[in-house]
């Protein structure tokens, strides 16, 4: 089998890419290992900054996003049972984001790829990208029972944090940056509307809770917990009673209960690997750098990376200079770091370490009162949180 991108992992990385090089006329196979139900119902993000919101809807995948998704505004900060609104467009010149689920994603970017696209093989695996510092990149794949591989001009590895691209990558080049966090984060997804029209993310002496929603009638919280937590441990009344005392205000708000239908607990990292290319090979999305979700970082920066990568590809199409491509990894980085350092920022402001002393509580709780007093404070916030240019 052959091809000009080789791309492993149908992640939202890996279909997008494939989305933005169809349109620009390059041809492309995706191996995924998993079957299409596991991708399109694993949950995960659901925050798309301004600029993801854009690049779906230039891609053509943004006609049910539009529908069914929904536009905020601004958050909510809560802090010493106060309110504070963070207004998006008021402070950054228009900007909001869209709650949209990355399953909903998923979905759409994998209806356009079997409807308009190249080649997606489900439960294929890819195996090793072989021979990416040469003029031809493999990838050797197993995929119904048989080992095969995949000839490219270009490999994207598109396939998340466990995946096997950022192993050609040799130890010697590259450099690891990480941060793991001693706690982690309880999620459920409840079949209740949501208790407030915003995201609220709030600190609390017990720890941080994050309310969110899915749809009108689906709501997503979740609560710090250590990291090591089994999500079974905690019965449903005890996370809504928890919830119920992180969000706590002095006015008569109230949290909405419901069936819980899902629960799981997320471990919490930074990590970075540089350089993102190793000669034919670019590593893209989750693949080359981690995020803790606190600020609804992880999806935005896969679809910042191929979107500059479908752009140099495009540009070494159409004038043969490989100018781009050779940016590519510097390009990307300068976006990954600054939102590394944001959500590094957002996770430490808001969530309670177990040895947290009355300094540490009152460093957080001057941060969150800055951001409540100072336009400039908060304008950091909502330009952070809306996204960083890419490219
Ligand atoms: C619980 C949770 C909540 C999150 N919340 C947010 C949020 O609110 N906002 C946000 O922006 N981000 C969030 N993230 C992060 C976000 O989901 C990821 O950053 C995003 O999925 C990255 O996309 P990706 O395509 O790079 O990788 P992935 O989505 O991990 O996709 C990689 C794909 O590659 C496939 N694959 C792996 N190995 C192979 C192989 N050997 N061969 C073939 N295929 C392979 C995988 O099956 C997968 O489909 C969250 C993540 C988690 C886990």
């Amino acid at each position: 089998m052959r091809t000009t991108v080789g791309i492993i992992g149908a992640g939202p990385a890996g279909l997008l890419l494939a989305r933005l090089l169809h349109d620009a006329g390059i041809d492309s196979v995706v191996l995924e290992s998993r079957d299409r139900v596991y991708v399109e119902h694993r949950q995960r993000a659901g925050i798309l900054e301004q600029g993801t919101v854009d690049v779906l809807r230039a891609a053509g995948a943004g006609e049910r996003m539009d529908r069914e998704g929904l536009r905020h505004d601004g958050m909510e900060l809560r802090f010493a049972r106060r309110r504070h609104r963070v207004d998006f467009p008021g402070l950054t010149g228009g900007r909001s984001v869209m709650v949209y689920a990355q399953t909903e994603v998923c979905k759409d970017l994998i209806a356009l790829q079997l409807k308009e696209g190249g080649p997606l093989l489900f439960e294929a695996e890819a195996l090793a990208v072989e021979g990416a510092d040469g003029d031809r990149p493999r990838v050797r794949f197993r995929h119904q029972g048989r080992e095969e591989v995949l000839e490219c001009d270009y490999v994207a590895g598109c396939d998340g944090f466990w995946g096997v691209s950022r192993a050609a990558v040799p130890a010697s080049l590259a450099r690891v940056s990480e941060r793991t966090y001693p706690f982690g984060w309880l999620g459920i997804l409840a079949e209740v509307p949501p208790s407030h029209d915003e995201l609220v993310y709030a600190r609390h002496d017990r720890g941080f809770a994050l309310l969110s929603m899915r749809s009108p009638s689906v709501s997503r919280l979740y609560l710090q917990v250590p990291a090591d937590t089994d999500a079974a441990a905690w019965s449903d009344e005890e996370i809504w009673d928890e919830l119920e005392r992180r969000l706590e205000t002095d006015d008569d708000w109230t949290l909405n209960r419901g069936p819980i239908t899902q629960k799981s607990v997320t471990p919490m990292r930074s990590y970075v690997h540089e350089p993102m290319r190793h000669g034919r090979l670019f590593l893209a999305g989750d693949a080359a750098h981690i995020v803790p979700p606190t600020g609804a970082k992880g999806l935005n920066l896969a679809v910042g990376d191929v979107v500059t990568l479908a752009r140099a590809l495009t540009h070494e199409k159409e004038t043969g200079s490989a100018e781009l491509l050779d940016a590519y990894s510097a390009t990307c980085l300068r976006r990954v770091w600054q939102a590394e350092r944001f959500s590094y920022d957002m996770t430490t402001m808001l969530h309670r370490a177990s040895d947290a002393t009355s300094f540490d509580d009152g460093l957080q709780l001057a941060a969150l009162d800055r951001i409540a007093s100072s336009r400039a404070a908060g304008t950091d916030l909502a330009e952070g949180y809306t996204g960083f240019p890419i490219g």
